[in-house]
């Protein structure tokens, strides 16, 4: 039987149609310029986002470093979310390698943070202070149940930038989620960011890499940074001809992932000493807590599921009983009703009495 991975769609592994594409990609050396499938790849990023510019980056991680550190310059501060992945899980690499300061606000069920805030945030020009530079959206907000932030609010954050001469950039790790949810395109998301990172190696199963994406001044910026950060790398259009497959095809597909989260949600939210916030299943991913008056521990479920039905499911936090689940390209719709029958068989059938249970 085949794994059903749940814990992220980091762990996609790629297409078919990849593995053909990587085996025949035309390459170069892109230290020189001259690999032609990446600079497709970082040509067609910059299409699709109406940006002038792409460039392609080793990892999320690295999209955003290199990007923060565009924009920013050592001493200067960057506003952004507390429980954003940048600030959370991305080891402090801006003040590491840039000496950058961040000015942290915390993140609303949404994934925004108040406008009122932000604008709070922003420094004085006065010496004793740092300067702002930049803030930070994350779209969609992993923090936040991959929660798609809408184009009203990034407006307005933009809008609050713009007369404050900072800079936009968004870690748009899942942004085609973002506009998949919000029936819109990424061009027109974005369209108000300076800076986009986009994932090319989660829900869009290239095996490797994301891309950023700007102005043309912004990414010889960032060309630059890429390089003194390591990521200058030669025959990548192996791995660009991948992530080209990515963007074109894989891009349009998301609405089947978020499809089969919401099936999964409405399921366990049916069973018994299980609870899911069924509004705030948005896309691709969704928070459940195991009740405490549950038949089984939150290791056990956890073992078990492994051992026994080939479930991997990971506790986000074990205490409250809470785990994350992320629906991917590998996860079909058959076998989403296997998890459901799993969990029933593990944390007791029965039926629960639901509370506004249809919708
Ligand atoms: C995964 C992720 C990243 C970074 O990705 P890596 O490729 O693992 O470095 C950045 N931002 C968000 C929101 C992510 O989910």
């Amino acid at each position: 039987m085949n794994v059903i991975d749940l814990r992220s769609d980091t762990v996609t592994v790629p297409t078919p149609a990849m593995r053909e594409a990587m085996a025949n990609a035309a390459v170069g050396d892109d230290v020189y310029g001259e690999d032609p499938t990446v600079n497709e790849l970082e040509a067609t990023a910059a299409e699709m986002f109406g940006k002038e510019a792409g460039l392609f980056v080793v990892s999320g991680t690295m999209g955003n470093l290199t990007s923060v550190l565009t924009h920013c310059q050592r001493g200067d501060e960057y506003i952004l979310g507390k429980q954003s992945h940048i600030f959370r899980y991305e080891a402090g690499s801006s003040a590491v390698y840039g000496g950058l300061q961040p000015n942290t606000l915390e993140v609303q069920p949404d994934g925004t943070m108040a406008l009122d805030q932000i604008r709070g945030a922003i420094r004085w020009d006065n010496p004793h202070e740092p300067i702002t530079r930049l803030i930070c959206l994350e779209n969609t907000h992993g923090g936040a149940s991959g929660a798609p932030v809408p184009l009203t609010y990034i407006e307005q954050v933009a809008a609050i930038a713009r007369e404050n001469k900072l800079k936009l950039h968004i870690d748009g790790a899942r942004i085609f989620n973002a506009a998949t949810a919000l029936n819109t395109d990424v061009k027109t998301l974005t369209a108000p960011a300076d800076s986009v990172s986009v994932c090319l190696s989660k829900g869009l199963c290239a095996p490797v890499g994301s891309v950023i994406v700007g102005s043309k001044d912004f990414i010889k910026g960032a060309h630059r940074i890429r390089k003194s950060l390591g990521g200058g790398m030669r025959q990548a259009g192996i791995l660009a001809a991948a992530g080209l497959i990515s963007l074109r095809e894989m891009s349009t597909r998301l609405a089947e992932d978020h499809d089969n989260a919401r099936l999964l949600a409405e399921g366990m939210a049916a069973l018994p000493h299980m609870s899911v916030n069924l509004e705030r299943v948005r896309t691709n991913m969704f928070f459940f807590t195991l009740k405490p008056d549950a038949p089984i521990s939150v290791d056990e479920l956890t073992r078990r599921l492994h051992e026994e039905y080939n479930i991997i499911i990971r506790p986000y936090n074990a205490e409250r009983g809470e785990f994350r689940v992320v629906t991917h390209y590998w996860i079909k719709q058959s076998q989403v009703y296997n998890v459901l029958d799993a969990m029933r068989s593990l944390v007791g059938g029965g039926m629960k009495q639901v509370e506004g249970a249809a919708d």
